[in-house]
């Protein structure tokens, strides 16, 4: 299919900035021999941002924050613009990941103004959609990734969303060892990437690189990246260990 694999580590609220940096440099060692064909990142917390940027220097391996608010600047306190991002060498910016639906109020809306302004500004957004528990329980994946995934492309040109990557985190996996097996996380890929299909084209949605997160880790990783329709991996915990990271960078 052509589509690079894309890893992501979401760092989330861990970290000093001494953490931050040694685990920078723990991670550009271990994933050195990753192939060609992989690409790395690392999203640490925003106040660690600019020492990271200087420990992956030269690495290859990206930058990505974990939010960002919509709004140039102004009095908003306590947030950080897309510009102050770019300004320390943010490429990537994590938009809508559960934790921020659940306890910060985000959004189908709020989701859908941060990718605009991510993009607006030179980012690349990447868009965590998912279910929980009781929404797959009672039959309603599809209804709840179709709401989130419409929402946060609404009034996107198609070369706006040629941006975007797409992380698929069911929540009742995120941070619960229990994975998606292969399976439901490739039924629901291909869910999104027809749903692209149906909101662009064919082969914008063939483009698109579309993640699988939620307790990934170097003992399910290399079959979770074997489906046809899982293109990489937003990690959170296994991503806090530079040798848990290489197993889902260089699975084995
Ligand atoms: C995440 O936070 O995006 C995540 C997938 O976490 P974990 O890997 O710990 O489940």
């Amino acid at each position: 299919m052509g589509r690079r694999i894309f890893i992501a580590g979401n760092w989330k609220m861990n970290t000093t900035v001494d953490e931050a940096v040694a685990l920078a440099k723990g991670v550009v060692e271990e994933t050195k021999g990753r192939g060609d064909d992989v690409e790395v990142a690392v999203c640490p917390p925003y106040v660690n941002l600019a020492a990271v940027a200087q420990a992956i220097k030269g690495s290859g391996i990206k930058l990505g924050a974990q939010d960002v608010h919509w709004e140039a600047s102004g009095a908003y306190t306590g947030k950080v613009s897309v510009a102050m991002l770019k300004s320390v060498g943010v490429e990537y910016v994590i938009i809508g990941h559960s934790e921020q639906r659940q306890y910060f109020g985000e959004t189908d809306e709020s989701v859908n103004k941060k990718v605009k302004a991510v993009i607006a500004g030179g980012l690349k957004p990447i868009i965590c959609v998912g279910e929980l528990l009781s929404e797959r329980e009672n039959g309603f994946t599809e209804k709840v990734v179709e709401k989130q995934v419409v929402g946060a492309y609404k009034d996107l040109s198609k070369e706006d969303a040629a941006k975007t990557v797409i992380a698929y985190e069911p929540v009742w996996a995120i941070g619960t060892g229990k994975t998606a097996t292969p399976e439901q996380a490739e039924d629901v890929h291909s869910f999104i990437r027809k749903l692209l299909e149906k909101l662009y084209d064919k082969s914008f949605a063939q483009e698109i690189i579309i993640q699988y997160g939620g307790s990934m880790n170097p003992k399910n990783a290399k079959e979770l990246l074997a489906k046809e329709n899982v293109d990489g991996g937003l990690i959170g915990g296994a991503s806090l260990k530079p040798d848990q990271f290489k197993g889902v960078v260089i699975p084995q």
